[in-house]
C-alpha cells in the first residue's frame, strides 16, 4: 500500500526563472493537493543534512551549494500513490532523458539545475516532511463547510 503524501521542492533555478506558478499548475493538474507550502532559503548546513545520502558522490558539494543558493518552495503534496506519481511527473533526473509532459522536460536546464525534488520513498517522504514541516500533524485538511 503506497502512501498518500510526498514531499517536493521547487529548486532555486526554477524559482529564479519565475517558474513557480507553472510548476504548481502542473502539480495540481496531475491531481495533487498542496497541503503545506513554504518559501525559504536553506543554509549550507541544512543543505548538507538534506542531501547527506549523496555525501560520497563527486557532485555532493556542488549539489549542496546549489540547493542553498537561493529561495526554494518546499511542499507537502497529497494524492493516492503520491511518491511514485510525483516522480513520474518530475521526469528523469537528467532532463535530456526526461519524457515529454514532465516538469523537468519543461523547466530543467541540466542534471544539476533540474527544477524539482521529490521524495524517493514513503520513508524518505515522512522524514523530509517532518524535517521541513515539524507541525505537519496540525495541517490536516478540514472537510469543506457546506
Ligand atoms: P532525483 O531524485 O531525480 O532528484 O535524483 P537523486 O536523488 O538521485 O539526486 C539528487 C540530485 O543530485 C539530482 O536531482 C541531481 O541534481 C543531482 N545528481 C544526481 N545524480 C547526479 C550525477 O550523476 N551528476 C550530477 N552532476 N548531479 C547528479
Amino acid at each position: 500500500m503506497q502512501g498518500k503524501y510526498t514531499f517536493s521542492i521547487i529548486k532555486p533555478d526554477a524559482v529564479r526563472a519565475n517558474h513557480i506558478g507553472s510548476i504548481l499548475v502542473m502539480i495540481e493538474k496531475a491531481g495533487f493537493s498542496i497541503t503545506a507550502m513554504s518559501m525559504l532559503q536553506l543554509t549550507q548546513i541544512v543543505a548538507a543534512h538534506f542531501y547527506a545520502v549523496h555525501a560520497d558522490r563527486p557532485f555532493y558539494k556542488d549539489l549542496c551549494s546549489f540547493i542553498a543558493s537561493g529561495p526554494i518552495v518546499a511542499m507537502v503534496l497529497e494524492k493516492d500513490n503520491a511518491v511514485v506519481d510525483l516522480r513520474k511527473l518530475m521526469g528523469a533526473t537528467n532532463p535530456t532523458e526526461a519524457a515529454e509532459g514532465t516538469i523537468r522536460k519543461a523547466f530543467a536546464t541540466s542534471i544539476d539545475y533540474n527544477a524539482i525534488h521529490g521524495s524517493d520513498s514513503d520513508q524518505t517522504a515522512a522524514s523530509e516532511i517532518s524535517f521541513f514541516f515539524p507541525s505537519r500533524k496540525l495541517l490536516v485538511k478540514q472537510p469543506a463547510i457546506i
